[in-house]
């Protein structure tokens, strides 16, 4: 990778511009004309402001979006669906570098993170997405009821879709949730995080240039509990999907049964990585430390559990710690940084008070990095052991850069299961072995929605989502783009 800051100029540039609400085709202001600043977590300083939208913005997009369901967007057949989709990638391929420097003004994350992750990621569910457009339908059904039938299925877009999604990382969640909405036939309303509004702005910019039919896509920037809350409770809004914390899930569940919206959460996560004694040792050190510091740990399937066996327990904490003291914290736009600051002086504090509970309640320190000094808010990546069940470190999603290290001894893998599974959450879990059976076995008895064997990442054509309290539903993949579609069934007495 380039260490070069290409595309920071047009980054700031487009930040500081006086942004405004994109409804029905057209930028305006908030009805309020309320506003709210936007700031970067790596150095504090104030980038641009975006507008605070309200119910009343959230009538007139929500109208937009029912007439382009009723009128234009039904027209458009999948195929056009799918050049516009694939369009839309072309677009934020030729603006990369200035939307992964936008991305890292207004999250804090490393550059070329943004670069190499957040954005591509972005371009590839887009063009995995554009595919599936020409491929959704349904199935010719034999019915054994009396009489001769000819019976099938179709699907249909579920219809106006509120896309919910948090600040860590606000343009990849973003169009992997507007990329098979769009796909399958809906008409979007999105709101981002009030953190980290900019990249969202900038993808509106691009679907305008893309010329989707006005008011298939909206974006509202603002709260949650204004925008976001007026969103949910829509009674013109079929179906919300929501990326962020359990807590805001739960209100979303209750908000959403008015009208009884389709809901599809992606929550919290514990995620357990167990390393088996025949794993080698080094891979699943780097591996561990990777699922836990990317990001500053602010990541809903970060491997914030380890459980090791004894044998291999000291190596692998070791190799951890050896990582941890040797990653660069600092600023997301310094090159040499490896992981950025947390997103708010709340978030750090928040952090914080986890690692003094943890040392409060019995666990040691083991190992901490180094956290760049202010103004940016730095955490320390940091090692817990001699950690219990029971503490809160174990228990809750930190949604920081903090590690619980505990060993096993020969236990047997429902065991190991039983105790990887002793959490509220079940988003991911990851298996280091090369044991084969045991890989499977494993992947079997956990309660997870993704189990990975030695490494592996996100990609747009692997479902994602949680058992238990991380969520509902799926997304990504067939699964993600039907998510979008209602099924209806057609029988014909022939
Ligand atoms: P975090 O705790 O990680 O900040 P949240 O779950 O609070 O995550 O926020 C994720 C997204 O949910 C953000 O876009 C936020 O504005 C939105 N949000 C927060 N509260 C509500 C709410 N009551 N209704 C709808 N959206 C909300």
């Amino acid at each position: 990778m380039s260490s070069d800051l290409s595309g920071l100029e047009a980054a700031r540039a487009f930040a500081q511009g006086a942004h405004r609400l994109f409804i029905d085709g057209q930028w305006r202001p908030a009805l309020s004309g309320k506003t709210f600043a936007t700031h970067n977590p790596g150095d504090g300083a104030l980038l641009g402001h975006a507008a605070s939208a309200e119910a009343a913005d959230v009538d007139l997009a929500v109208a937009a979006a029912r007439a382009a369901l009723d009128g234009p967007w039904s027209e458009i057949k999948p195929s056009e669906r799918a050049r516009l989709l694939w369009r839309l990638s072309d677009l934020i391929e030729k603006h990369a570098d200035e939307i992964a420097a936008l991305e890292t003004l207004d999250n804090g994350k490393p550059l070329r993170d943004a670069r190499l992750f957040d954005v591509p990621h972005a371009i590839e569910t887009l063009r995995y997405n554009s595919g599936w457009a020409t491929k959704l339908g349904g199935e010719t059904i034999n019915l054994s009821g009396p009489g001769t039938w000819h019976a099938y299925t179709v699907r249909e877009p579920v219809g106006v879709v509120a896309q919910i999604v948090p600040w860590n990382a606000p343009f990849a969640m973003a169009v992997a949730k507007v990329a098979p909405a769009l796909a399958a036939g809906c008409a979007v309303i999105l709101k981002p995080a009030e953190e980290t509004p900019l990249t969202a702005l900038r993808l509106a910019t691009l679907i305008e240039e893309v010329g989707f039919p006005k008011g298939v896509f909206s974006l509202l920037t603002g709260f949650g509990e204004t925008a976001g809350a007026a969103l949910v409770e829509h009674p013109g809004v079929d179906k919300v999907t929501f990326t962020g914390s359990t807590e805001v899930g739960r209100i979303i569940i209750r908000a959403a049964a008015g009208n009884f919206k389709r809901v599809t959460l992606e929550l919290g996560g514990k995620t357990p990585v167990i390393v088996l004694p025949d794993a080698d040792a080094a891979r699943a050190a780097e591996g561990a430390a990777r699922s836990i510091f990317t990001n500053a740990g602010q990541i809903c399937n970060a491997g914030s559990r380890l459980f090791v066996h004894q044998s291999l327990f000291e190596r692998v904490v070791e190799g951890v710690a050896d990582y941890a003291g040797k990653l660069r914290v600092g600023p997301g736009l310094d090159p040499e940084t490896q992981m950025g600051p947390v997103i708010s002086d709340a978030q750090k504090q928040r952090v914080s008070g986890y690692i003094r509970a943890g040392v409060e309640q019995g666990a040691t320190l083991r190992a901490q990095g180094a956290a760049a000094a202010g103004p940016g808010f730095f955490v320390p990546p940091t090692i817990l052991t001699q950690t219990t069940p029971e503490m809160s470190v174990v228990r809750e999603e930190i949604f920081g850069p903090v590690l619980c290290a505990m060993s096993f001894g020969d236990e047997d893998l429902d065991q190991i299961a039983r105790t990887a599974n002793a959490s509220d959450y079940g988003l991911g879990a990851v298996v280091w072995t090369n044991n084969l059976s045991a890989a499977h076995r494993l992947a079997r008895k956990l309660k997870a929605g993704t189990v990975r064997v030695n490494g592996g990442g996100l990609d747009p054509a692997l479902p994602f989502g949680g058992f238990k309290q991380s969520g509902w539903g799926r997304e990504n993949g067939r699964e993600g783009i039907e998510a979008y579609t209602e099924v209806k069934a057609v029988a014909m007495a022939v």
